[in-house]
This record gives structure tokens, sequence and C-alpha cells, in this order.
């Protein structure tokens, strides 16, 4: 197919998606029960499913069990478990749909470093798409970045890689691909204007779940047990446009040193003389560039979000552009100040923050524990549960119920009342990402048909415009989807 064919076809596209968008806008202003426009009821799903099992009778059990409108595939992933297949030693994964190489100009990531091989030549959006649309599903590219890469593509994805403070390349979680770093905005931005171009996409979603280096040195994340000496990022782009903003860069880099220096004798059970928490604070009030660099990471971000928007939107203004957020925005107040959702108001259609409340309470300890070894130093894990359900503003189980009870459909409301306050005065949706059988470990709350279907009334409850079922239809029992359906049936949704 020439690249006229698909200019066409994005032509046609546009005609389909704007009465798709009308519909929409005409659900947002009648989410009651005498409402009959649909809301987005969306699904992400991996690609295996798709290419390999009989797609009309899969869309016809998301329709039938709860009223599923919009596919969210992820199509470009180099990790096995988004393609939905095993983690082998050889799996190189990457672009599902056919890469179209005059879109991604000045980037060392070459076709064959994009182009996925696992499924041979199937262009995974060229089949689905017109058989979605036949039963009433527009398809979303779910972009989501990859916290590890395989050996086959790691020699040009390295490149792109951040620095940490000590030089070193950063060789996967928490470091990723640098935001300042022009070979991924350039390889970023020329596969969200492929998708837009080449295939009739009803939007797409992009989704980061990293942080910036501070917050990975303190280890205050879900996935805890960082090297606090991975602190990212120093690459010369990031140097350029610190220097830029006036940042002294290597007072920077000797603060994340100190920082690094407070983590380790914390893990090592040297308690500072005057305290965890006083010693943070005076490191902070020694070395404001810490927290200065900090912010050029979380905006750096933020603008190339702006960047992915502005680049969809120039194709076709009616593509919905939205943001997977990561839940662990959830569990602690510094990336909740980090990932303020009002910086992104003005470049979003719709955003997800990722609110799985069954598997939440498992992911809160974990982030109990790790906050424990630096800020939190002073208090006990029980302690530091019940200091930070405070600064959130949750009313959840305690310490030692929490993985064996889960969040409460409480916390989805809560979270969704929050995300919707802060884009107030825009036209952004918050769509929910909802708990449908999210793996847990053993021993863990396990999600069942009346507690996901609670999970989803709460959405509604705080406000929400469409709702992602979640994380994954291959992880889903039927039952527990059917569970989201009957509530969103209830509630004259669907
Ligand atoms: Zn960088």
């Amino acid at each position: 197919m020439n690249r006229r064919k698909f200019i066409q076809l994005g032509v046609l596209g546009t005609g389909a998606t704007l009465a798709g968008v009308e519909s929409l806008r005409g659900a947002a202003t009648t989410n009651s029960p005498a409402g009959k426009s649909p809301v987005t009821v969306a699904m992400p799903i991996s690609v295996a499913p798709l290419v390999q099992r009989d797609l009309d009778a899969m869309f016809d059990d998301m329709r039938t069990r709860a009223g599923v409108n919009a596919l969210f595939i992820f199509s470009y992933s180099h990790e096995a478990h988004r393609a939905g297949v095993a983690a082998a030693a050889d799996f190189h994964g990457g672009n599902y749909a056919r890469p179209h190489m005059q879109y991604y100009q000045d980037t060392p990531l070459t076709l064959a470093d994009m182009q996925a091989p696992e499924f041979g030549n199937v262009d995974v959006l060229e089949r689905v798409i017109p058989i979605a649309k036949k039963h009433g599903i527009r398809t979303f590219p779910f972009v989501l970045e990859d916290n590890s890469l395989p050996a086959a593509v790691k020699a040009d994805w390295e490149t792109l890689y951040e620095v940490d403070h000590h030089g070193r390349r950063a060789n996967g979680h928490p470091g990723g691909p640098c935001f300042n770093n022009p070979g991924y905005q350039n390889f970023t931005l020329g596969l969200v204007e492929d998708y837009a171009r080449s295939y009739d996409i009803g939007g797409l979603m992009w989704g980061s779940e990293r942080q910036g280096g501070l917050l990975n040195t303190l280890g205050l994340s879900q996935s805890s047990g960082q090297d606090p000496g991975r602190t990212t990022c120093f690459c010369e782009f990031c140097q350029k446009k610190g220097k830029e903003r006036g940042i002294d860069v290597e007072r920077a880099r000797r603060g994340f040193g100190e920082m690094e220096t407070f983590v380790r004798k914390g893990r090592g059970g040297q308690r500072p003389r005057d305290g965890y928490f006083a010693e943070f604070w005076r490191l902070l009030l020694k070395n404001p560039e810490v927290l200065a660099w900090e912010d050029l990471w979380a905006t750096s971000r933020h603008e190339l979000q702006a960047a992915i928007h502005r680049k969809v939107k120039g194709v076709n203004p009616a593509l919905q552009v939205g943001w997977h957020v990561w839940q662990n925005v959830s569990f602690s107040p510094f990336q909740r100040a980090e990932e303020n959702l009002e910086d992104l108001a003005g470049c979003s259609d719709f955003i997800r923050p990722a609110l799985y409340n069954n598997v939440a309470g498992g992911r809160f300890k974990a982030f109990a524990k790790g906050a424990h070894e630096s800020v939190f130093g002073d208090l006990s894990p029980e302690t530091t549960v019940e200091v930070l359900t405070g600064q959130l503003n949750y009313q959840e189980a305690l310490y030692d119920k929490l993985a064996a009870t889960g969040f409460s459909a409480d916390y989805v409301e809560r979270e969704t009342r929050r995300s919707v306050a802060a884009v107030a005065g825009h036209p952004v949706q918050i769509w929910p990402g909802v708990d449908i059988d999210v793996p847990v470990s053993a021993g863990e709350s396990q999600c069942t048909p009346e507690g996901v279907a609670q999970a989803v009334k709460a959405a509604f409850k705080g406000g929400a415009e469409g709702i992602i079922l979640s994380r994954n239809y291959i992880e889903m029992k039927p039952e527990n989807l059917s569970g989201a359906g009957g509530a969103l049936r209830g509630l004259g949704m669907i």
C-alpha cells in the first residue's frame, strides 16, 4: 500500500472518528441511568490473542460481558508478557504493526530493531481494526514504555538510555530511555505519527511507569530495593538542559552522591545522628540542586507527552490522545507531587490513573517497606502505612491486613475524584483503570464479581467519564469481567 492510500484511509478514518467523538461527548453529558449514549469502556489486550484467536468470538465476548467499545492494544513492546507470550532468551518484540520507515527520522533504531518477528508478517492493527469496527469497537495503540530490554535489541536501544550520576549508562528499571535524548524523542514521535497516519485508529495511549531519580534513590517505589547509585539522568542532553535552566550540574551530581550514601547507610542499619527525616531534609537544604534536577526529569517527561499530543493532533485533531498513569502515584505523596495531572491537562483528551484496588494492598506494603529504608526510617513499616494513609487521604486496612484485603472501592472513588479535580476546567476525561484480576502474590486478596462491580460504580461516583478494564483481557476471569458489565448496565452506561 502506498502512502497516498494511507492518507486516504486516514481521511476516511477521520469521518468515522469524528462521529465517535460526538457520540462520546453526548455520553459525557448524560452519564445517568436515563442516558443511552455509550461511555468509553476500554479493554487493554496483548498481541497474541489478537493474532491467534477468532476475533469475532472474542469481541463478541467482550461486548456481551462488559459492553467494551474500545480496544487498547500493546502494539509496541519489547517485553514478552505484553505480547502475551512466554519469556524466552531470544525474545525480540517491538512493533507488532508494520513500521513505515518514512516516519522514523534521526533515530539510531533500525527496522530490524523495531519490527517484532514473533508473529511472522501479521500486522496486528491491520488485522484487528476492520473486525473490531464491525463490532462497534474503536482501536487505540497503547504504547507503554518498556522497563527492560531483551538482548536482541539492546545495542541500539542502549544509546538512548539514561546515564546515572556516576556516569554509567542505565541498565534497565528504574532507568529507561531519556526523555531529553533526541533519538528517543524522534522514535516516539515517529511511532505515534506512523500509527496516526497509517491506521484508522480512535486515538492512542502512551504510558511510562517511571519516576525521577531522587525518588528512585530514596526507594520510594512499589518496586522497592533499587540501587541508590543508579540515579538518573545525567546524560549529555540532560546536562545541557540543566545548565540552560541555571542548575549547577556538578552540585546536583554531588547531592545525589550524598543521597546515595544516606540510603546505603540506612539500609546498613546506621541511624543518622539526628534521625532519618532530619538527615533527609538537611541533604535537601544543602543540595537544592537535587530538587531542581528532579523537576527537570519530571517536566521533561511532560514535555515529551505534550509533543506526542501535538504530533497526533496535527495529523488528525479528532484522534483522542491520553496517558496511562503508574499506580505508584497512589502510594507516594512524593510522586503525587511530581506527577501533577494538572500539568497534563492542556495536552490530554483522557487520562487513565491506574487504580487497581485489589492488588493495591500488596503494592502499598512494598512501597512502605522501601520508604522505611530512607525518609521514613524513623518509623516502623506499620506506622509508615498509617502516616501515608493519612497523607494520601485514604481509609484502608492497616499494615497487617493490607495484602489480604486489598484496597477498597472507596480508594477508587477518592483517586478518581482527585484526578477529575486536577483537570477541572479542561476538556479532559478521566478513564480510571479498574482492577480485574491483576496478578497478585500468593495469599493476597483475589478479585470477585461483586468487588469488581463496586470498583466500577465507585469510579463513576468519583466523576469518571469512561473506564479502562484492567489490565489485560487475557488475565481476566470471565465472571469478573461480567461483574464489571453488570455494574455498567446498572448505571445505564451500556
Ligand atoms: Zn538524559
